[in-house]
């Protein structure tokens, strides 16, 4: 197994890297034990598909400011705290990115920009978020509690001498006291507001607010394991429940009849459509809707669905999806989730209708305790349906 060097000088006090203290490969034997501790009760938990180079992958870093003493300061937050843990090289995002938000942190005190305070909620510069593509684009977000940033053209002017590769600076208007990043208005300052990525041979266009596979390399692997597991022949109808901006929904459009992607978050859905033209994709559909009323609806009009690949949140799917999809009866359910406890539990609850046949663990986040499962299930042919 491959060992990057790892050397960060803060992760007993950052808190982002729970497996630190393993090596790669013993990280890769955790999780799948973990996976096969929930799961080998349906089927044998295949190997787990691990990173060659397990540093280095993350395609978005997010940096909070603060003061020590007159000390311009950024990092995370230590959980649930006010307090900042100092992180300038984190070995798990790319080293543009992490020289980007370093050079702001200079500008800032050179143009004397002040940092946001969490107390009083006033002051200017409160987080940075950095996104960046397998293009070479970049994305700086600047994360503001006030209206205006002072020397803005400055600021933009330098970081762009410094990093040709950022084609967008936005602003994100944030004063409120909440622990969510971005706040609801975006300001292009530079550029065109938005970045490329490359996926699967389809472009992506990403906004500052776009949901995206955070892992540059390893989402490919992930997607190309559901698409395996969906084994399209091009006359089936898919359903893509919990689909984001469309990444899953287009990748599996090229091999299918027609995909219907469905997901909760409207912005998201816009941007799937978008992404859907700009990649001249004509069989695919995107609805805005909760994926259960969704999918009892079409239950309801019964509708003809040969697969559904979902890929919902942490909390997993509810009952009313799960009952609607029996009762839709897809041949097959590929199922991409990011947390095998609520994924055990949804396997027992189709388990009357559909047999797991494949499971398969895929490391997207080395150094983390997270693991993403790929299960694809198939339909039992009960006679009491
Ligand atoms: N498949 C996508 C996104 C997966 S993340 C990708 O690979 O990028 C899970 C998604 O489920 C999020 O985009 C979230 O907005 C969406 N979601 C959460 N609850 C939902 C619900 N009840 N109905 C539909 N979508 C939901």
């Amino acid at each position: 197994m491959p060992e990057g060097v790892y050397n960060c000088r803060v992760c007993k006090t950052c808190g982002g890297c729970q497996l630190a203290h393993l090596s790669y490969g013993d990280q890769l034997l955790y999780k799948r034990e973990e996976v096969s501790g929930l799961l080998s009760k349906f089927a044998e938990v295949e190997e787990i598909v691990g990173m060659a180079e397990p540093l280095r992958y993350r395609n978005k870093v997010q940096v909070s400011f603060g003061m020590a003493g007159e000390r311009i300061i950024y990092g995370n937050y230590v959980a649930s705290t006010h307090e900042i843990v100092e992180v300038e090289d984190c070995l798990l995002c790319d080293e543009v990115a992490n020289g980007i938000i370093a050079l702001i942190a200079r500008l800032a005190a050179k143009y004397h920009i002040s940092i946001f305070d969490e107390h009083s909620y006033r002051g200017c510069l409160r987080h940075v978020l950095v996104r960046s593509s397998k293009l070479n684009e970049y994305m700086v977000v600047l994360v503001t509690g006030s209206f205006t940033i002072p020397h803005e053209r400055e600021l933009i002017g330098e970081l762009r001498k410094a990093f040709p590769m950022i084609k967008t600076v936005v602003q994100s208007i944030n004063n409120r006291h909440t622990s969510m990043v971005l706040g609801e208005r975006q300001k292009v300052l530079f550029g065109r507001g938005y970045i490329y990525d490359e996926l699967c041979g389809l472009v992506f266009k990403l906004s500052a607010v776009s949901f995206y596979q955070v892992n540059k390399s390893q989402t490919e692997v992930l997607y190309n394991k559901a698409l395996e597991f969906a084994g399209l022949r091009g006359d089936e109808t898919v359903v893509d429940a919990y689909c984001g901006i469309g990444t899953i929904s287009l990748c599996l459009a090229k091999r299918a009849k027609q995909v219907i992607g469905v997901e909760l978050n409207r912005q998201a859905i816009a941007d799937a459509v978008k992404n859907m033209h700009l990649n001249e994709v004509e069989n695919a559909a995107f609805v805005s809707d909760d994926a259960g009323r969704f999918m009892s609806k079409m239950a309801r009009e019964r509708c003809h669905v040969d697969v559904v690949v979902m890929d919902p949140p942490r909390s997993g799917a509810d009952k009313k999806f799960m009952d609607s999809v029996i009762r839709l009866r897809p041949e097959k359910i590929v199922y991409v989730s990011c947390n095998p406890v609520t994924l055990a539990a949804n396997l027992a609850y189709f388990s009357r209708y559909y047999r797991v046949e494949r499971i398969c663990p895929v490391d997207m986040f080395p150094y983390t305790k997270h693991v993403e499962t790929v299960v694809l299930m198939s339909r039992v042919n009960t006679l009491d349906k």
